[in-house]
């Protein structure tokens, strides 16, 4: 049987191991925030991949402040070398959201029913790193020589911005140029899409300064409320239907995600509600928005929009001032069209699938950032089993189908990457 023949056998005849590995992933609460149990799920992750011959390193985020006693931010590096050929480097983040509220089933049992795994994170991402583990596993089982050097890594807090997780690693030189040659990120978006990059994110905080006085006499006070609801009508009226006309280039998904976007997080002012009140105008009200910027608009251009449309809406608010604090900056990004890492999962996709892939960008963000901003390698893109729209849903599910089809493209573009003879 040819090598890539005698791979694909393998990752069929682990299909059950790969299930309940997965569903061990999903026994392990990783919740985020706070950050539960993640030294707990690093080890098991560590401990897998060392019975299976890699040399495994543990990596605690030392130095961020959100790496505490009580919650210790560790991630688990594993790698097998072969011959002299490329790294790959397989990425999956072990942080879990909440399970908030409408669940059927127990979160965190691991149930398997139907053809699906259910719990917390199958989808987005224990199934996907189940599937880069047998990915490598199906590879050494078939007795296939490994032209260059697989590497597995589990991290911490994507789900809150990866700075203690892919970007500490990023930081450290762990992943990085010129020792890093291809990421893939097994995150769900479905198991025939590539997810080439994301959009841009600007978060910032909007403070409007008024002026106390008695609430029978508002005339003798300056409203920062109503200064902040000049500025909203502003967003609303003016800068939505502007961002609303600019499309970009790049293939997001859902198709509505396409344009620039921004959104509202959160809105504090004046007095507590819940409170005892007192008659005051309220001197103080602060706003926290998220802009979703293209590629084709830039960061610079996305900050000045918005500090223009402030000093405008300023001139006009009575005397209310305002400051902008930016709170986050996420630069977009985009894998070259002709990266080998696209080329790669494209050929092993329609050979496992039958069928050619489609290339999207994700509306958010994930760890994709932190790889080309900081360890400033291109080749990278998000592939891997489960469904977009699952994540971060209640009774959340992965496909068994799904994760051992991502588990078997997995391995042959792993093996294609590496230059491999089919
Ligand atoms: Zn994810």
């Amino acid at each position: 049987m040819p090598p890539f023949e005698r791979v694909l056998a393998e990752v069929d005849r682990a299909a059950d191991e790969i299930v309940s590995f997965t569903a061990d992933l999903v026994r392990i609460p990783t919740v985020n925030p706070p950050g539960e149990e993640y030294e707990a799920c690093a080890h098991f992750l560590g401990d897998h991949l060392e019975r299976r011959a890699f040399a495994v390193e543990y990596i605690a985020a030392e130095g961020r402040a959100e790496h505490t006693a009580r919650h210790p931010r560790v991630n688990v590096v594993g790698s097998r070398r072969g011959g002299p050929g490329p790294v790959v480097h397989l990425n999956g983040h072990i942080d879990v959201v909440p399970p908030g509220d409408g669940w059927t089933v127990d979160p965190f049992a691991g149930l398997v029913r139907d053809g699906k795994i259910y719990g917390r994170g199958v989808c987005d991402m224990k199934a996907g790193i189940a599937a880069a583990v047998f990915a490598a596993e199906a590879i050494a089982r078939a007795g296939v020589t490994l032209p260059g050097t697989v590497e597995i890594s589990g991290t911490v807090d994507e789900e809150s911005g990866g700075f203690a997780g892919v970007a500490y690693l990023a930081e450290a030189g762990r992943i990085a140029a010129g020792r890093t040659d291809f990421v893939i990120i097994p995150e769900p978006l479905n198991v025939d899409r590539i997810c080439i990059g994301h959009r841009g994110v600007y978060w910032f905080e909007v403070t409007a300064r008024g002026r106390i006085g008695h609430g029978s006499m508002p005339f003798l006070g300056i409203s920062a409320i109503d200064g902040m609801g000049r500025l909203l009508e502003s967003v609303r009226d003016v800068l939505m239907p502007a961002l609303a006309s600019r499309r970009t280039a790049v293939p997001v998904v859902p198709e509505a995600a396409r344009t620039a976007t921004i959104n509202i997080n959160g809105i504090v002012g004046g007095q507590p509600v819940d409170g005892i009140q007192t008659p005051c105008v309220a001197d103080l009200c602060r706003a926290v928005f998220d802009r979703r910027f293209l590629i084709e608009e830039g960061f610079e251009a996305a900050r000045q929009e918005i500090a223009e449309l402030v000093a405008r809406v300023a001139v006009e608010a009575g005397g209310v001032r305002f400051d902008v604090r930016e709170l986050m900056v996420v630069h977009p990004t985009r894998t070259p069209d002709d990266s080998p890492v696209i080329a790669s999962l494209d050929r092993s996709i329609r050979r496992v699938l039958g069928r050619p892939p489609a290339l999207i960008a994700s509306p958010g963000t994930y760890d994709h950032k932190h790889v080309a901003r900081i360890a400033g390698v291109p080749h990278c893109v998000a592939y891997g089993p489960g469904e977009l729209e699952q994540a971060h849903q209640p009774d959340e599910y992965c496909g068994i189908d799904d994760l051992v089809n991502a588990t078997k493209v997995l391995a042959l573009a792993t093996l294609d990457l590496m230059g491999a003879g089919r």
